[in-house]
């Protein structure tokens, strides 16, 4: 049972969390807890940090309180037991004195590393599960917690590390079961992972999804529940569009998709460890527990519609090759893809005109300068000679991606969402379809981007 930074956002949500888990142990399961960082902690660890390395400290006492209080008004609503109080409160104030320590050395380097990063950003998991296995003690639910940098094993790519799986079983179940046989509900950090050498490791913001699958496949689940603050996974954001609808049921490829092209409810690798084992993962809402979600499964119940949902990818970048020259010379598209994949540039999206006078791809935002910078590099005889006019980066767009695994063979799901833009008189600045047989992508300007989810949400998603 995965709970996220909303569920654990404060003392009357952790002891609400602790009433859904009881109902669980009650019913004679064994129960593993993985808990996120209170909401807002990481952003604020990982932003102290920014601000030191920039040479910024003036504000760290007062986050380091912020911090500190937070933490506080849960153990002193929740833990009765006097000595584990003043152990919490020692504790927590350790760890955030260290926390300090960390930003002053990284304000003196000037430079921030992702093994610092990690250092830092793993914080607020570690924080608040000692505090909430305690709660869950004076509540009545024997609980024994144990950070997950002893339990997930993790290559060293820190920031976006991933589980290495034999070494993870191997530790998992030797520090989990006992806790499960003793009778005991294991509560355990999200996000969090560690190197064969022990130094601590992160699997990515929001990797406390994944840390759940991991460990679910790890321990043999009979299935992963992913509690968070809305019903499941919905038709899309309701954020953004207060109708959209729950998906009951939906497939490991669909959740994936849906993931990978933006729907935050769940990490984009949270469905890698179980899909394969075929084990159940629930979505559920800690604010209607008795709501039932979306099911994640092999074969979903058909209910008659092509689209499971509508994603928006931001923060990215179209970049463009173009010039009158690149019209069929053999072997361009292979040279753009192959540079930027040289630099390790995730490739979210690809298009080309049909007249073959530009290859347009979409990156993250943060790789467009080096991506500029090679394809420059690359193509510099081919820009001397004219061929190729100009490499450019167009800021400030969003893929919206149509996903579901009958768009491809349902004639008209193309017509009605371009019909549904066209009547919103929104710009499309290029489309694919194709990156796999579940989805349909366009790009359009930021400005749009909400408006266009909206206008495609009221077209093609039946009630
Ligand atoms: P948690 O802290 O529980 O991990 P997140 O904030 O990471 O929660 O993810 C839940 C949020 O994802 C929801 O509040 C919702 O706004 C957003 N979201 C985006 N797309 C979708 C979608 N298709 N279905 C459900 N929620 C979505
Ligand atoms: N606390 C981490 C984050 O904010 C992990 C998570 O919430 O899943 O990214
Ligand atoms: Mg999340």
């Amino acid at each position: 049972m995965k709970f996220g930074g909303t569920s654990v956002g404060g003392a009357e949500r952790i002891a609400g969390v602790a009433e859904i888990v009881r109902a669980e142990a009650n019913a004679g399961k064994q129960v593993v807890v993985v808990l996120s960082a209170m909401s807002g902690v990481t952003n604020t660890l990982l932003a102290a940090l920014k601000d030191s390395a920039n040479g910024n400290i003036a504000k760290l006492l007062q986050t380091r309180e912020d911090l500190l209080k937070k933490h506080l008004d849960v153990i002193n609503a929740l833990v009765r037991d006097e000595n584990a109080r003043q152990t919490l409160t020692a504790t927590t104030t350790n760890a955030l004195d260290r926390f300090e320590d960390l930003c002053s050395s990284i304000y003196v380097l000037g430079e921030i590393t992702p093994r610092a990063t990690d250092a830092v950003g793993s914080l607020g998991e570690r924080l608040i599960v000692p505090i909430a296995a305690q709660a869950f003690n004076d509540a009545g639910i024997p609980a024994q917690w144990v950070a997950a940098n002893e339990l997930i094993v993790t290559d060293d790519d820190f920031v976006a590390a991933s589980p290495l799986l034999d070494e993870t079983r191997e530790q998992a179940r030797a520090k989990l079961l006992p806790i499960l046989e003793n009778g005991s509900v294991a509560v355990t950090t999200g996000f969090i992972g560690a190197t064969k050498k022990g130094i601590l490791t992160t699997l990515g913001r929001g990797g406390s999804d994944y840390t759940a699958t991991i460990l679910g496949a790890a321990l043999d689940a009979d299935e992963v529940q992913i509690w968070t603050d809305v019903n499941g996974v919905m038709t899309t954001d309701p954020r953004i569009v207060p109708e959209a609808m729950t998906l009951p049921e939906i497939s490991y490829g669909e959740a994936a998709e849906l993931s990978y092209f933006g729907a935050k409810v769940i990490h984009p690798k949270t469905i890698l460890p179980v899909a394969a084992k075929n084990m159940p993962i629930r979505i559920l809402n800690t604010f209607e527990p008795t709501h039932p979600g979306t099911r994640i499964v092999r074969e979903p119940k058909p209910n008659g519609s092509p689209i499971r949902g509508i994603t928006a990818i931001r923060n990215v970048s179209l970049i463009t090759v173009e010039g009158r020259g690149m019209q069929g010379v053999p072997g361009m598209a292979a040279r753009v893809f192959s540079t930027v994949a040289r630099e390790q540039i995730n490739v979210l999206m690809i298009s080309q005109s049909s007249s073959e006078q530009n290859i347009c791809l979409v990156i993250e935002s943060a790789n467009a300068p080096r991506a500029i910078e090679t394809l420059a590099h690359e193509f510099r005889h081919e820009m001397a000679a004219q061929n190729i006019e100009r490499v450019w980066a167009q800021e400030k767009i969003v893929i919206i991606a149509v996903v579901g695994s009958g768009i491809k063979t349902t004639p008209g799901v193309a017509a009605n969402v371009f019909g549904a833009l066209a009547g919103k008189a929104i710009n499309i600045i290029a489309i694919a379809q194709g990156s796999s047989e579940y989805n349909l992508s366009l790009v359009v300007d930021e400005k749009d981007a909400d408006e266009a989810v909206r206008a495609i949400h009221r077209a093609i998603v039946k009630k």
